[in-house]
């Protein structure tokens, strides 16, 4: 079954604040074996190939009040460098950026194939109207939107800022934009964000960073929603591995139709892979 894998971050230590380096130092074993020749691109996609990833979706993070300030443009040159199998995003920060939208514009024309938005790291709400025009640039584009939704580690995460209620008018505003909730809530709002992806056809949940064994627990509906769910997984910050997570999530007793979507088909669906 092939796997795409939502969810992966560069391990770029010199663009992370210390407190994220410190925190994936402490967690991550691919960090504790590879060291920084995770840095390569090249080697960090032959890592994720032997945990049985095909693509995976690369993140920036325009955090540096946070979580640190990997740009764009790296990520864009990090995933050139194997074309095949990364899938760059692009992240805009709307209270940092002179024009978000023109840069989702630029970016998007460089490659970018999705927009990673970061509430609680960037201090803004979903909802707010001087948003919207990030999201018209995102519907132009055809990319989807992923927001982080749910509690992080990080210092100066403002939670506040991604109560996913403040997704609804967005899902309402904008039929058609793909809107991929990160985390799915964590540890706040399982319920919250399972009901979004019920009223809403365009919303996902992407259940990177939720422990796999329990996610039954947090979606009891899992099997009936499995059609707007993706696998991510935070590589290279994890405890565990890729291949670990997805043998958790097999073991939950879904239906190979759900397991297709969740591990392959939905994302493909959300990126146009073709
Ligand atoms: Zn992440």
């Amino acid at each position: 079954m092939p796997l795409i894998d939502f969810h992966t971050h560069p391990w770029l230590p010199a663009h992370l604040n210390h407190a994220t380096v410190d925190f994936i130092r402490s967690i991550s074993p691919a960090v504790a074996e590879h060291h920084d020749r995770l840095s390569d691109p090249g080697h960090a996609a032959d890592v994720l190939r032997s945990q049985g990833v095909d693509r995976a979706v690369v993140l920036p993070e325009h955090c540096a009040e946070t979580s640190g300030d990997v740009r764009t443009e790296t990520v864009l040159e990090h995933c050139a460098a194997r074309p095949d199998f990364y899938i760059p995003f692009a992240s805009v920060n709307p209270n940092l950026d002179d024009d978000p939208p023109a840069l989702v514009r630029r970016y998007t024309a460089a490659g970018a194939r999705g927009l990673k938005l970061y509430p609680s790291y960037q201090f803004f709400y979903p909802d707010e109207r001087r948003i919207y025009p990030i999201y018209e640039a995102c519907m132009e584009a055809g990319i989807p939107v992923l927001l982080h939704v749910g509690s992080s580690v990080i210092p100066g995460t403002r939670v506040e800022f991604c109560d996913p209620v403040r997704l609804a008018p967005v899902a309402r505003d904008f039929p058609g934009l793909p809107i991929v909730m990160a985390h799915g809530g964590r540890g706040h709002w399982y319920a919250e964000c399972a009901a979004l992806v019920r009223d809403h056809e365009d919303v996902y949940i992407d259940v990177t960073g939720l422990v796999p064994s329990r996610l039954l627990e947090h979606f009891p509906d899992l099997a009936a929603m499995a059609d707007r769910v993706v696998f991510g997984s935070d590589w290279p910050a994890m405890p565990k591995s890729v291949a670990h997570n997805v043998a958790a999530i097999r073991a939950l007793g879904l239906p190979a139709a759900a397991l297709g979507g969740i591990f392959h088909d939905n994302a493909a669906r959300l990126l146009r892979l073709g």
